[in-house]
This record gives C-alpha cells, sequence and structure tokens, in this order.
C-alpha cells in the first residue's frame, strides 16, 4: 500500500489500514478475457438488462476512469471512482479518522453531509466558520489549527482531514485556487476540496495543485452538470498512495456496472455537457436578476453554482406556499449565517418561469 506521496500521508492513515491486507475479488484476480468464468459463483446466464448483467461489475471502473481522462483531463491512474461523492467523502473518514479520537475540519455553511458522515464515523468536528460573506476566515483559521495542534498531546487525536466546498454548498461562492492553496500550506492533515459545482464556475481547479500537494483530494461528481445524480458516480483525484489505499478501503464492487455504462456514454458528450452547463449559467444570471426584483426578496447572494442562496421575508411561510402549489425549493434559513435564505435550483426554462410567476403570485396575495 506504498506509491507516491506514501510518506506525506503515512502518518495521517488509521493503523489498521495501514495494515490492511484487502479483501482480493475475484475479478482482481483475473483482469483478462477467457471464455468460461467459473470463479465467481454468478449465474451463468442473465435474465433482465443488457447482456453481461450476471456478472460482476468491473471494481476499478476503468472505462469510467479512462473516460473521465479523456473528457476533464485528469489522468485514469490519479482516479478512484465513487458511489457519488458521499461514498468518497466518507471513505476518506474510514481511512484517516480514528472513531472516537480524531476529527475534521468543516467550515459552514457547507454541504451538511460532511458533519452528518463524521457523526455516522464517530468522528469529532472542528468548525471554523466562514466569515458573514462566505469568505473562508484565514486569521480564524489558523487560531483553530494551533489550538488543535496544541491540543493534540493531550487527548490523543488529530484533526485529520479539512473540506473545503468550492463552490460552496448552500452559498454558492467558489474559492480561487490561491485561496485553496493557502488552506494546504496551514493544514497538515489531507485538504478535501468538494468542486462538484465546478462546471458552473469561472474558477480553476485545484487539481492543478496536485503535483505540489500530496496531502489533497479533489472531488467531482456526475451528479450535477452531467445530470446522471440517478447513476450516484463520484469522481475523487489524489496522489498515488491516497487512490490505492481507497481502492484498498471501498467496497470492493461499489458501482454498479449499469452505472459505469451510463457514466462512459455521459462521459462522451464533453462538449454538448459543457454547452448545457453554460446554458445553466446563463439562466441563473437571468433568474438572479428577476428574483431581485420581487418584492419578497430581500438578497440574491452572486452563484457560482447551479443553484442560488436567496434571501427572503419568511422562508417557513414561503416554502409551504411554494410546497402548497407543487414546488420545492429548499429552505436553508437555519444554517449559519444563512438567516432567512432558501436554496433555489436553476431549473428549465418553464421551471424557472413557473417559480417567477408563483412568487409574483406570492408577492400580491
Ligand atoms: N458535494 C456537494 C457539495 C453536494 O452538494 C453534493 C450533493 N448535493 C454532493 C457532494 C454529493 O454528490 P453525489 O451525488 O456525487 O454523492
Amino acid at each position: 500500500m506504498k506509491g507516491n506521496g506514501y510518506e506525506a500521508i503515512k502518518e495521517l492513515i488509521r493503523p489498521n489500514i495501514a495494515a490492511l491486507v484487502p479483501y482480493s475479488c475475484a475479478r482482481n484476480d483475473f483482469a483478462g478475457t477467457a471464455e468460461v468464468y467459473l470463479d465467481a459463483n454468478e449465474n451463468w446466464r442473465d435474465f433482465v438488462g443488457d447482456a453481461g448483467r450476471n456478472r460482476y461489475p468491473d471494481p476499478l471502473s476503468t472505462k469510467v476512469r479512462k473516460s473521465v481522462e479523456r473528457a476533464l483531463g485528469l489522468p485514469a491512474s490519479s482516479l478512484v471512482i465513487g458511489n457519488g461523492s458521499d461514498e468518497i467523502i466518507d471513505l476518506l473518514m474510514r481511512i484517516f479518522c480514528i472513531p472516537g479520537k480524531d476529527s475534521v475540519l468543516l467550515m459552514p455553511p457547507t454541504y451538511g453531509a460532511y458533519r452528518v458522515f463524521a457523526d455516522i464515523n464517530d468522528v469529532g468536528t472542528v468548525s471554523c466558520p466562514l466569515t458573514e460573506d462566505f469568505q473562508i476566515d484565514f486569521p480564524a483559521l489558523e487560531r483553530t489549527l494551533a489550538q488543535e495542534r496544541l491540543s493534540r498531546r493531550a487527548e490523543g487525536g488529530r484533526c485529520k482531514l479539512l473540506f473545503v466546498c468550492s463552490p460552496n454548498n448552500p452559498t454558492g461562492n467558489a474559492f480561487p485556487v490561491d485561496q485553496i492553496r493557502r488552506v494546504c500550506d496551514l493544514f497538515d492533515g489531507v485538504t478535501v476540496v468538494d468542486e462538484a459545482y465546478f462546471d458552473f464556475s469561472p474558477y480553476p481547479s485545484a487539481a492543478t495543485l496536485l503535483d505540489r500537494y500530496p496531502r489533497l483530494v479533489v472531488l467531482r461528481t456526475l451528479s450535477k452538470s452531467w445530470a446522471l445524480a440517478n447513476a450516484r458516480v463520484g469522481i475523487a483525484v489524489a496522489c498515488e498512495a491516497i487512490v490505492r489505499t481507497m481502492i484498498d478501503t471501498k467496497y470492493p464492487y461499489n458501482l454498479g456496472g449499469p452505472s459505469q455504462d451510463l457514466a462512459v456514454q455521459a462521459l462522451s458528450k464533453v462538449d454538448e455537457v459543457k454547452a448545457a452547463a453554460r446554458r445553466i449559467v446563463e439562466a441563473r444570471i437571468a433568474l438572479a436578476r428577476r428574483l431581485e426584483d420581487l418584492p419578497v426578496t430581500l438578497r440574491v447572494f452572486s452563484s457560482d453554482a447551479n443553484f442560488l442562496l436567496v434571501k427572503v421575508r419568511d422562508p417557513d411561510g414561503l416554502c409551504l406556499w411554494l410546497r402548497e402549489r407543487g414546488i420545492i425549493i429548499r429552505n436553508r434559513s437555519r444554517e449559519l449565517h444563512c438567516e432567512g435564505c432558501v436554496r433555489i435550483t436553476v431549473g428549465s426554462e418553464a421551471e424557472n418561469e413557473r417559480l417567477v410567476e408563483a412568487l409574483e403570485r406570492y408577492g400580491r396575495r
């Protein structure tokens, strides 16, 4: 379980994972093609779906990784394909954080699953909130990390992972790469940059830092711009040592064959998908302008994603009123610094129109 970057992460990996003898599944033992497969206790025939659904899928999602390399220019050998990026977030916690001892650093308001997965894994959370205008609070981060280093000896655990979500959910803003680099310089654990909404953002990817920072993992997903939320395909980009450890620790057949096939199909449409993402960005800008003009709106925050954070009068009442009219938006008013806010996904032209019309009626009611 060595590989490039191992020196940088060996002290961070949980001892039981560093010592792991990984499960070797039948498809790991034999990767070529044969005429007769009697090695995996599968059924010899299939009943439903495309041919081959009776067989276990490729544990390494090799075709998906090659397609990601072609479509996104990220080298296939640096990739791990997960069952959504959610699986990867959970996997990173299981690899690095000793339950009941270690912690992860979060910068709220941010994607809620980081905290939930930490709770599920009995991993602590250290909070270093974004500033009120949703920027990384570097002085507070330096203080928090210094404190954390001091408490390490006393408490025996340490902060192993730091999550930066860029563009951030639910605030919508992205962080420039030089800020991500600053975070990597300050933090002596593994910095995880979640770029789920990358394709809607004008900022370059933090993946450009991977050559210099082995303690960095960048996450992407096919659930947003690639329109494959249903297939559950997440992507991790990391140094060789982290990739190997993730492969050894994940469920052997973590992504089903139908999902792998759909991912390959979607990734072959890179120009179409990029053009569609650009149209969503244009629709976001148009929707933001229209929302700004409505009486219910107090503020529309600037966004680099496919959603808008909007401060409104009475978010609870508004969400309920819209729901009764068949429109669901996300109430984020109980998140830190998001008092009064709702999160609205940019939909189709017709959906956005229906939302705006409903909000106009809400204003007149
Ligand atoms: N990261 C962020 C920031 C998200 O908003 C989401 C989903 N809403 C995810 C990760 C999870 O994505 P996936 O569908 O790939 O599990």
